[in-house]
């Protein structure tokens, strides 16, 4: 299966950002530098690193865990925040940096078109879209300008250098072009200290030391690589001003308990949690003017 049209129009050689060719079947190369790239079923290949997040999504059944999450659970809590997202959307096409298994587009209208781009090839696997890369977001395979959106929705704190991850979208995103970035914060714990739910955390923090001790029973280990650090929000919006964007939207968001997943824990949050006061993530909806 070659790569297609609508896909290479939009990208670009990440690593100077030139032209690519693909005169070659199954192979890219760069006009400007020479560089390489592999064409796997119709995903090209920017980044030959073997992810650790290949390693920890290997171990991992997407349809019926996603993230290693009962599956009522993950669609409850990322059906919020897409929910969310969608509603800030401009028409037009979507780049979902760092998709994961594509779940943003069930929540996408007809006037939006998905782009999928990953660190992963593997999780790539259970996204059934059709034009998806495998890139770093830190260097984007993508040419200056050409998204009206991208989302980035709970990746962050799964990325080496935040800022140049943040800088990159500024780049490929057109002016007037919409980013959408959810991701954890650091202060959410401080939020529940003051107020009665101020145990929530600690309750959590057990939950989570008892699962990580039948870690092996569960038959998922997390490779080394793996990085996990949520963002303050105040150095997250100077970042994003520094950078260029104005910031349209600030709120906070997801008012899931880390470490408390079931149904009953569902329902309680939902009737006690307020997710703007309390919420585990940061949302940001930017423009580049
Ligand atoms: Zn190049």
């Amino acid at each position: 299966m070659g790569i297609s049209n609508k896909l290479l129009q939009k990208i670009c050689c990440p690593t100077c950002n030139g032209d690519l060719l693909s005169d070659e079947l199954n192979m890219l190369q760069c006009n400007d530098c020479g560089k390489l790239f592999q064409i796997i079923n119709g995903i090209p290949l920017f980044t030959n690193e073997k992810s650790a997040y290949d390693n920890l999504y290997n171990q991992i059944d997407f349809h019926k865990h996603p993230f290693g999450h009962n599956i009522d659970y993950a669609a409850w809590r990322k059906g919020k925040i897409n929910k969310e997202i969608v509603k800030y959307l401009e028409k037009g096409s979507v780049l979902d940096d760092g998709g994961g298994y594509g779940y943003l587009k069930e929540f996408l209208g007809k006037e939006n078109t998905y782009y999928n781009m990953e660190y992963s090839y593997e999780i790539l696997n259970y996204d059934t879209s059709h034009l998806k890369s495998v890139g770093k977001g830190e260097e984007l395979p993508f040419k200056d300008a050409i998204f009206d959106n991208i989302v980035s929705g709970d990746v962050l704190e799964h990325v080496y250098n935040k800022v140049k991850y943040l800088e990159e979208t500024y780049r490929v995103l057109k002016p007037g072009g919409i980013f959408i970035l959810n991701t954890p914060r650091t202060e959410w714990i401080e939020s529940y200290k003051k107020s009665i739910w101020f145990w929530i955390p600690y309750l959590g923090h057990v939950t989570n030391r008892i699962k990580y001790l039948f870690r092996d029973k569960i038959n998922l280990k997390t490779p080394e690589g793996v990085v996990d650090i949520p963002s303050n929000e105040v150095w997250l919006r100077n970042k994003l001003e520094t950078i260029g964007y104005q910031i349209i939207v600030q709120k906070r968001t997801d008012n899931h308990l880390p470490g408390l997943s079931n149904k009953f824990w569902r329902k309680f949050a939902d009737a006690f949690i307020n997710p703007e006061k309390m919420g585990h993530c940061v949302f940001f909806v930017c423009k580049k003017e």
